[in-house]
C-alpha cells in the first residue's frame, strides 16, 4: 500500500500520531535520529586546500615564484626567501577573505531559509524545513512552499503548482480522500503535497511521509541543475576593469624593466624587480575584496534587520529612486482595532485598545448592551467567518492570523460573544485574497440550518447584495439606500480607517458549493470601520528617503479613501500628487501610465495585478523600483522590480524567493536603512579602489622615473612586496567598514550605469599617484646624492616616504570633497591600521635582524621630518583643491 492509498486514519496509526495533536518533542527527537535533516544532499563545497591552493594559481604570481627561485639558485637566498614568506602571507590573507565571504555567504542562505508550521504537542510553531520530520502534522497556506512530502488530512480550496516536479504548471486541486488505484504517478495522487511544490490557493493540513532525500523532489534532486555562483554587476565590471588594469601594469613594469635594463642595470635584478612590480601593481585582489565589503555591509544590514537575498541588491539598493510600499503592514503596524461600527443606518462607537478584549460599544453618549438591534449577530458573524485565533499570553491578548480577522474577533469579545464549534460548524471556507478582496464561509447551525457569511472590502460586497437589514428586519436594497451606506463607508475612511462590510444568506442543505453562486443577493448587515496606526519611524523616513531623491508610492487594497487619509497624515502625499484606483488603472494604457506615473504618489483599491503595471510604468520612466509584496501574487511584480523586498514576518515564501530584500521586521523604514547602507558600501568600495590604485601608480612611478633617470633601483623587490601586502592590505579593508559621508542620503540616487570611475574618482586616482611618485622619487634622489656610496639609505628613505604618503594619502580617500572635510578618528578601525601599519614599518627599520632581509638601516630623526614633510604633500596638496 502506497501512502496515497491509506486513509488519514490509517497513516495516523502508522505514523504513531494524531493530525490533531502531532508529534510530542521525544518522537520528533527520535526521528531526526533516524531520518537525519530535511535537506537534500548538495554538491560538496570546495575544500578548504583548493581554496588556499588557488591563492598561488594567479599567473603573476607562480612567475614570481619562479623568479624568486631563480634568485636562490644564483645564491640571492636572503631575497628569495622573504618573497616566498611574503608571498605565502599574501595568499593566507587571501585565503581568510575568501573563507569569510564563503562563510558570510553561507550565513545569509541560512538566514533565508524556508519555515514550516508544524503541530507538535498541540502547539502551532514554525520551525525550519530542514527540521521537520516523518509524521509531523504540517500546516501550508497559500503562499508556502511545502516542506517535505505529505499525505494531505485536511483541504479547503487547497491548490498546489507542482512544475518543480512535473513540469506542469496548472495548478493541481488537492483534497483528503484516499484513492484506491495503483502505480499513480506524483501528478496523479491528489491526496498528497510534494516537497517543493507551491500552494496557489486555500490551506490544508497534512502529515509528513517523506523527508529530504526520500521524497520525490530527493530522488529526482540529482538531476536538477545546480545554481551557478553569481557575480553582481560591479564584480563583473571590476572583472573587466581588471584585465585593463593588468595590461597598463604589464605595459608599464616592461617599460620599467626595458629602460632599466638599458641604463645598464642587470637583467635579473630588472626582471626580479618587475615581477615584483607587477605583482604589487596588479590589483587582482580587488574582486574578492569587493565581494568581502559587500558581505560586510550584509552583516551590517541584517543587524538593521534587513535581510539581502542576493549580493548584487547592496549595488542595486544604492540607485533605487522610488519605493513601492504595500500600505498595510509596511508603513502601518498591523495592528487592527474595530473603532466604528455602521449598523442599521447608525454609526456606533467602540472603546478600547489594541487587540485588549476591554471595550464598549456607544451609540452617542449611550452604552449599548447586547440587546441593540442586530448588534450581537453582526458581531457573531464576523467572529464566525474567520481565519484568526485570539490567543493569551501572559494576560496579553495577541492574534495568531490575519489582524483584520482578529480586529473582529476583538470586536466580539468586547460583548462577551466567543461562538463555540457545537453551536455552529464551518463546513466550508473560501479564503481571503487581495484579489478577491474578500471571504466566505458556509456555516451550519445547531438546527441544521445552513447559510453563507461574506466579509469584505464594502465596494466589492455592495454590489453583490440585494437586502439589508435595520431594526424592523430584512429590506430590499434600493439605490437610496444603496447611496446611504456608500455615504457611511466614505465617512469612515475619509477618517483613515480600514473599512469591511459583512452581509449573509441562508441557503440550502442541496446548494453547492460554488462561491460564484454563493456569493449574491446577500443581505447587508453592516460595516466594521477599524484604525491601522501608522508606524512610528515611517514619516521620517519618507522624509529622509524624499531628501535622498527617492520618491516614496503607497500601494493598497484599501479604499481609496483611508489610503488618501493616512498618506496625507504620513506627508507622502503633496498637495499636487495624484490617488489613483484600481479602476482608473485598468483604463490605462501603460504609456498613459507611465506619462503621469511621476506624479502619482498612492495606488489605491490596487490587486497584485496592477503592481506589475505600475513597477513597470516606472522603469518605463528609467526609475530604478523597489517593490514590495507579501502575498503569492506579488511575486510576479517584485520579480520585475530592480529591487524586489519581501516581507520577514507575512510574506509567503513565494514572494520570499523572489525577492532580493527580506524586511525581517516587515517595517518600511528597514527599507531606507537598506538604501543608506547600499549607498555607503558603495561610496566605501569606490574608497579603497581609489586607494588602492593611486598607490599602485605612485609604486610604478616611482621605479619608472628612477629609470629614466637613469638612477639606482628606489626600492627593492621584498620592499615593494611588503608594501603591496601591509601598505595596501589592511588600510584597504579598514576602507572597507567607513562610515559614510554625511550627505549620502541627501544625493540623488546614483546611475546603475555610472561607471566606477565617475564623479571625478579617475582624476583623483591619476593625479594622487603621480604626485606620490614624485614625492618618493625627490626623497630617493636627493639622500642618494648626499650618500652616493649607502644606497641602501636612499632606498630605506623612498621606502619609508611611500609608505608614510600612502598611509597619508588614505585619510583623502575617506571623502569625496576634502580630507580636510571629515575628522580622521571618526573610523577607528582605519587608525588601527594605519598605526600597525606604521609599527611594522618601524620594526623593518629599526629591527636589526630584519635590516638585512629588507635592505634598510636606521633614520634619524633629520630624516624623518624630512620624510613626513614629503610624505604629506600629495594630501595636503589636494585637500585645499575641490577636485
Ligand atoms: P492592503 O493589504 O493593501 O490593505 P488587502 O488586499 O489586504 O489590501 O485588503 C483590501 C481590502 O480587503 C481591505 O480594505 C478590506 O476591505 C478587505 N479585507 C482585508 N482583509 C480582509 C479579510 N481578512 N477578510 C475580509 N476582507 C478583508
Ligand atoms: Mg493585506
Amino acid at each position: 500500500m502506497k501512502w496515497y492509498q491509506l486513509d488519514v486514519e490509517s497513516v495516523e496509526q502508522k505514523l504513531l500520531v494524531t493530525a490533531n495533536r502531532g508529534l510530542s518533542d521525544k518522537q520528533v527527537g527520535e526521528r531526526r535520529k533516524q531520518y537525519g535533516l530535511n535537506v537534500l544532499e548538495e554538491e560538496k563545497t570546495t575544500s578548504k586546500w583548493l581554496i588556499f591552493l588557488k591563492q598561488f594559481q594567479d599567473f603573476m604570481v607562480l612567475v614570481l615564484l619562479a623568479a624568486t627561485l631563480i634568485a636562490g639558485l644564483l645564491g640571492e637566498y636572503i631575497d628569495a626567501i622573504a618573497i616566498m614568506v611574503i608571498v605565502l602571507v599574501n595568499g593566507f590573507i587571501g585565503y581568510f577573505q575568501e573563507q569569510k565571504a564563503e562563510k558570510s555567504l553561507a550565513k545569509l542562505k541560512e538566514l533565508s531559509a524556508p519555515v514550516a508550521t508544524v503541530l507538535r504537542e498541540g502547539e502551532w510553531v514554525k520551525v525550519p524545513s530542514s527540521e521537520v520530520v516523518v509524521g509531523d502534522v504540517v500546516r501550508v497556506a497559500s503562499g508556502d512552499r511545502i516542506p517535505a512530502d505529505v499525505r494531505i488530512a485536511k483541504s479547503t480550496s487547497l491548490e498546489t503548482e507542482e512544475s518543480a516536479l512535473t513540469g506542469e504548471s496548472l495548478p493541481v486541486m488537492k483534497h483528503a480522500s484516499s484513492i484506491r488505484r495503483d502505480h499513480l504517478d506524483p501528478q496523479d495522487q491528489v491526496n498528497m503535497a510534494f516537497m517543493g511544490t507551491l500552494v496557489t490557493r486555500g490551506t490544508g493540513i497534512g502529515i509528513v511521509v517523506g523527508t529530504g532525500m526520500n521524497t520525490v523532489m530527493g530522488q529526482i534532486a540529482s538531476l536538477m541543475v545546480k545554481t551557478k555562483k553569481m557575480i553582481t554587476p560591479l564584480e563583473h565590471k571590476l572583472a573587466e576593469l581588471g584585465k585593463i588594469l593588468i595590461a597598463v601594469a604589464l605595459a608599464l613594469t616592461a617599460l620599467v624593466v626595458v629602460v632599466g635594463v638599458y641604463q645598464g642595470h642587470q637583467l635579473y635584478e630588472m626582471f626580479l624587480a618587475g615581477v615584483s612590480l607587477a605583482v604589487a601593481a596588479i590589483p587582482e585582489g580587488l574582486p574578492a575584496i569587493v565581494t568581502v565589503a559587500l558581505s560586510l555591509g550584509v552583516q551590517r544590514m541584517i543587524k538593521k534587520k534587513a535581510i539581502v537575498r542576493k549580493l548584487s541588491a547592496v549595488e542595486t539598493l544604492g540607485c533605487a529612486s522610488v519605493i513601492c510600499s504595500d500600505k498595510t503592514g509596511t508603513m502601518t503596524e498591523n495592528q487592527m482595532t474595530v473603532k466604528e461600527v455602521y449598523l442599521n443606518g447608525k454609526h456606533l462607537y467602540v472603546t478600547g485598545d489594541g487587540y485588549d478584549i476591554r471595550g464598549d460599544y456607544f451609540l452617542d453618549k449611550r452604552k449599548l448592551e447586547s440587546d441593540f438591534p442586530n448588534l450581537e449577530s453582526m458581531l457573531l458573524y464576523g467572529a464566525l467567518c474567520n481565519h484568526a485565533q485570539l490567543k493569551v499570553k501572559k494576560g496579553k491578548y495577541f492574534v495568531d492570523g490575519d489582524p483584520t480577522d482578529g480586529a473582529l474577533l476583538v470586536a466580539a469579545r468586547k460583548l462577551g460573544l466567543q461562538p463555540t464549534n457545537h453551536q455552529y460548524r464551518i463546513i466550508e471556507e473560501f479564503p481571503f485574497d487581495s484579489d478577491r478582496k474578500r471571504m466566505s464561509v458556509i456555516i451550519e447551525d445547531e438546527n441544521n440550518r445552513r447559510f453563507v457569511i461574506t466579509k469584505g472590502a464594502p465596494d466589492v460586497l455592495l454590489p453583490r447584495t440585494s437586502f439589508f437589514i435595520d431594526e424592523s428586519g430584512r429590506k430590499l436594497l434600493k439605490s437610496a439606500d444603496k447611496r446611504n451606506i456608500e455615504g457611511a463607508i466614505n465617512k469612515m475612511a475619509s477618517k483613515a480607517l480600514r473599512t469591511i462590510a459583512i452581509g449573509i444568506k441562508p441557503i440550502s442543505n442541496r446548494d453547492s458549493f460554488d462561491s460564484a453562486l454563493l456569493e449574491k443577493d446577500l443581505t447587508f448587515i453592516g460595516l466594521y470601520g477599524m484604525i491601522d496606526p501608522p508606524r512610528k519611524e515611517v514619516k521620517s523616513a519618507i522624509a529622509e528617503c524624499r531628501e535622498a531623491g527617492i520618491k516614496t508610492v503607497m500601494i493598497t487594497g484599501d479604499h481609496e479613501k483611508t489610503a488618501r487619509a493616512i498618506a496625507t497624515h504620513l506627508q507622502l502625499l503633496p498637495e499636487n500628487g495624484l490617488v489613483l484606483d484600481g479602476y482608473q488603472l485598468n483604463q490605462m494604457s501603460p504609456s498613459e501610465l507611465s506619462d503621469i506615473i511621476d506624479r502619482v504618489y498612492v495606488f489605491a483599491r490596487v490587486t497584485p495585478e496592477h503592481k506589475l503595471k505600475i513597477v513597470k510604468a516606472f522603469q518605463e520612466k528609467g526609475h530604478i523600483v523597489a517593490m514590495t509584496g507579501d502575498g503569492v501574487n506579488d511575486a510576479p511584480a517584485i520579480k520585475a522590480s530592480d529591487i524586489g523586498v519581501a516581507m520577514g514576518r507575512s510574506g509567503t515564501d513565494v514572494t520570499k524567493e523572489a525577492s532580493s530584500l527580506i524586511l525581517m521586521d516587515d517595517n518600511f523604514a528597514t527599507i531606507k536603512s537598506a538604501i543608506n547602507e547600499g549607498r555607503n558600501i558603495y561610496e566605501n568600495i569606490r574608497k579603497f579602489i581609489r586607494y588602492l590604485l593611486a598607490s599602485n601608480v605612485g609604486e610604478i612611478l616611482v621605479m619608472l622615473f628612477a629609470m629614466l633617470l637613469a638612477l639606482p633601483l628606489p626600492l627593492v623587490p621584498v620592499q615593494i612586496l611588503w608594501v603591496n601586502l601591509v601598505t595596501d592590505g589592511l588600510p584597504a579593508m579598514a576602507l572597507g567598514l567607513d562610515k559614510p559621508e554625511e550627505d549620502v542620503m541627501k544625493r540623488a540616487p546614483r546611475s546603475p550605469r555610472e561607471g566606477i570611475f565617475a564623479r571625478g574618482l579617475g582624476f583623483k586616482i591619476v593625479s594622487r599617484g603621480i604626485v606620490i611618485g614624485i614625492v618618493t622619487l625627490i626623497a630617493f634622489m636627493m639622500s642618494y646624492q648626499n650618500n652616493p656610496d649607502n644606497l641602501v639609505y636612499g632606498q630605506t628613505v623612498a621606502f619609508t616616504t611611500l609608505v608614510m604618503a600612502q598611509l597619508i594619502h588614505v585619510f583623502d580617500c575617506r571623502s569625496e570633497k576634502s580630507v580636510f572635510s571629515r575628522n580622521p578618528f571618526e573610523n577607528m578601525y582605519l587608525v588601527l591600521a594605519v598605526l600597525s601599519s606604521l609599527l611594522l614599518l618601524l620594526v623593518v627599520i629599526y629591527f636589526e635582524p630584519l635590516q638585512p632581509i629588507f635592505h634598510t638601516t636606521f633614520l634619524g630623526i633629520r630624516d624623518w621630518m624630512f620624510i613626513i614633510v614629503l610624505s604629506s604633500l600629495p594630501t595636503v596638496l589636494f585637500g585645499f583643491t575641490k577636485k
